[in-house]
């Protein structure tokens, strides 16, 4: 008897489940073609979706399944490695296999209209002789050492370096390992990290690997071609952003994470997966070695090295700066109660810049808060600009003259009056970026102060230029967010100041300490190089506080040990894994109704291994019109956790929702 093949296809589409078609009678696939892009009819249209099986049956009558199109043979099949990390991601983060496999793959290659591939141009051998490497320094040579008497299989590390110890010289000396074994690499780094420079030291190393990045502003065309470049083996070397840790490689020897630590590795809307974690599983499924690098890890991956964790990680440490004579900066606290700034500058901080600016060094000032003023007001009724559609103030931008929403991005002229009483003296209150460079342009006539935020570098392209021209000296002053703490040597900048990091220390987020110290950790070390010693300076009412104590004695572990002993006492992750549901509606009471839904579902009642806490508002309680609530789940026990998130889903799917409801869970949070 003939029975006709089925076919099982993964689709985008936000449904739990894979779809069933029928291979035409003339056709036989086997399972070497399991992981080929094919097109499928469904409903009035066609769409492109992934070969992930052919099941002997199907749950429905074989008369009602369609037949499946054509199996696009042009690349050749995903990886079977590749559907474990997507069906990881698919368990883990609870969300459709379907879409994580889908909507990673570039558009251009799951368009229903292909187009036709081009030769690539990113990956052709570039004959140029490679850069030399410096010899290792003693530090680097422990390091690599300990790696390479590891053996072969899973292997975890967390190289914790200061800025400036080498650690991108142990990535390289790792690759060109790898490249050796005939093994591809896979590098990531955050958004910012990823410019020109880097690509430039990595293809000037191993000019013959063909290296290709992969990040969010690559247009579709090169998205295509690179990722493709990895799935055929072209390319040896990914350097990429989060997302590319979805990239098939079917010979990956080696991932390296750099500045773990780094916010940007997790995705914060659609699939909320962590890039880092993700990369830690691939790493270990497929029984290779992994480097999780930072000056400043994350407290999970700190406690993973250390005992906390039970050496889960093996830690490496790079204590000293790599270049020969090359010192940490100088921290110092200036104490702004006996120390008053004027217009948000101390004393001390101004003299320390006027001396740079007669030796010709830069400086950059760090204020991790863009526009003029985060708010205007009115003196005579009390007017205040607020976001009418958030529970927030309207930002004034006055390089623009514009009222600008941070969080929805609302925007309106700035009124030459206030708009309740006609008052015409509005004032400006506290302090932003382009206020501070207005001071400082004031202050410093004579000087070339350069404001480099999110709105004077919304593109990459602007953001390079910038870091060019810092880098090429065409500059005397910065003026900057974190964007500029990262991953830059400026060869003339020699001081640092953090204008007034102390709000961070009292935030509501109890994450707040940890990522004020990674910044500050970072933004310290762009100071100085061999030759010219740096200088960080911080301005704070909070002198004796033991966050500036650590950053003094440049002490991480120090500071990490003490915070994961809070944490442990408060049970706070890394010693409980967490999950948040949010849910947001134009009515407070709808969202925090869907909430108290979910928090008495059925798979809720008897389970002992997970705390639930009270729905509540979200801290930013409304959001572009929306009124926002959210309901933490805890457990110590990961698998605990997992288990009831399981059950719950579908019973969320289930709850009758007012229509303009949207909710969402995400695993791990990091932001509260
Ligand atoms: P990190 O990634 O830890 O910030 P990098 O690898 O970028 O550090 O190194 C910082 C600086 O030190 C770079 O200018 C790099 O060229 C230099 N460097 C790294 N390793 C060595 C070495 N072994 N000898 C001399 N210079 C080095
Ligand atoms: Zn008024
Ligand atoms: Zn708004």
């Amino acid at each position: 008897m003939f029975l006709p093949q089925i076919a099982r296809v993964a689709l985008d589409l936000p449904l739990r489940r894979l779809f069933d078609y029928r291979v035409a009678d003339g056709e036989q696939l086997s399972a070497s073609d399991i992981g080929y892009r094919v097109r499928v009819p469904f409903g009035r249209h066609e769409k492109v979706g992934i070969l992930v099986e052919l099941p002997v049956a199907s749950d429905l009558p074989l008369a009602q399944l369609k037949p499946l199109g054509d199996v696009l043979r042009d690349l050749p099949p995903l990886p079977a490695d590749w559907f474990r990390l997507a069906e990881f991601c698919a368990d883990y983060y609870h969300v459709p296999l379907g879409q994580v496999m889908l909507s990673t793959v570039p558009a251009g290659l799951r368009a229903v209209k292909q187009v036709k591939a081009r030769k690539s141009r990113a990956v052709l051998p570039n004959a140029a002789a490679a850069a030399k490497p410096p010899e290792l320094t003693g530090e680097q040579q422990v390091v690599l050492t300990s790696i390479a008497e590891s053996g072969d299989g899973f292997h975890a590390y967390l190289l914790h370096g200061v800025t400036g110890s080498g650690k991108t010289e142990i990535y390289l000396r790792l690759i060109e390992r790898a490249l050796a074994d005939g093994q591809q690499s896979l590098l990531l780094v955050p958004e910012i990290n990823l410019t020109p420079q880097l690509e430039a030291r990595v293809a000037a190393r191993f000019p013959a690997a063909g290296l290709v990045s992969l990040h969010s502003e690559l247009g579709d065309a090169a998205r295509s071609r690179n990722w493709r470049a990895a799935l055929t083996g072209e390319a040896r070397i990914v350097l990429g952003t989060r997302l590319a840790i979805f990239t098939p490689l079917p010979e990956l020897g080696l991932i390296v994470v750099d500045e773990e630590h780094d916010a940007s590795f997790k995705q914060q809307d659609g699939i909320r997966y962590s890039a880092r974690d993700l990369a830690v599983f691939r790493a270990r499924q497929r029984a290779i070695k992994i480097v999780l690098g930072s000056a400043t890890p994350s407290l999970e991956s700190w406690a993973n090295a250390t005992a906390a964790g039970r050496g889960r990680y093996r830690l490496l440490t790079l204590s000293e700066r790599a270049v020969e004579g090359a010192r940490l900066p100088a921290v110092q606290r200036i104490d702004t109660r006996l120390d008053k700034p004027q217009d948000g500058l101390s004393s001390a901080l101004l003299r320390a810049i006027e001396e740079r600016l007669a030796r010709g060094e830069q400086s950059l000032l760090f204020l991790n808060r863009r526009g003029y003023a985060p708010v205007l007001a009115c003196a005579a009724c009390g007017w205040t600009s607020h976001c009418h559609r958030c529970a927030a103030n309207l930002v004034l931008h006055l390089a623009d003259r514009r009222l600008r929403c941070h969080h929805c991005g609302f925007e309106a002229r700035l009124p030459k009056a206030c708009p309740t009483c006609g008052n015409q003296d509005l004032s400006a209150f506290g302090r932003g970026t382009q206020r501070l460079e207005a001071v400082l342009a004031a202050r410093f006539p004579e000087a070339r102060v350069l404001r480099v935020d999110r709105d004077a570098a919304s593109s990459r392209k602007q953001w390079e230029a910038l870091v060019a021209r810092i880098y090429s000296g065409d500059a005397d002053i910065l003026v900057g967010t974190q964007m500029l703490a990262k991953g830059h040597d400026f060869p003339k900048l020699t001081l640092v100041g953090a204008i007034a990091p102390d709000a961070a220390l009292f935030a509501a987020d109890w994450r707040a300490p940890e990522r004020l110290f990674a910044q500050l950790m970072q933004v310290a070390g762009r100071a100085g190089r061999a030759e010219h010693p740096g200088e960080f300076l911080i301005q704070t009412q909070f002198p004796e506080h033991p966050l500036y104590t650590a950053l003094v004695g440049h002490d991480f572990p120090g500071f990490a040990a003490e915070l994961l002993d809070e944490r442990q006492q408060a049970g706070f992750p890394p010693y409980a894994h967490q999950a948040m549901l949010r849910a947001e509606a134009p009515l407070m009471a709808d969202a925090l109704g869907f909430l108290k839904s979910a928090r008495h579902c059925p798979a809720v009642e008897g389970q002992h291994a997970v705390t639930f806490y009270d729905p509540v508002p979200m801290r930013l309680a409304r959001r572009a019109s929306f009124e926002r609530g959210q309901l933490l789940v805890e457990s110590p026990a990961r698998r605990a956790l997992q288990g009831f998130l399981a059950d719950w889903l579908p019973q969320l799917e289930a709850i009758k929702a007012p229509s303009r409801l949207r909710w969402h869970l995400e695993v791990d949070p990091l932001e509260f």
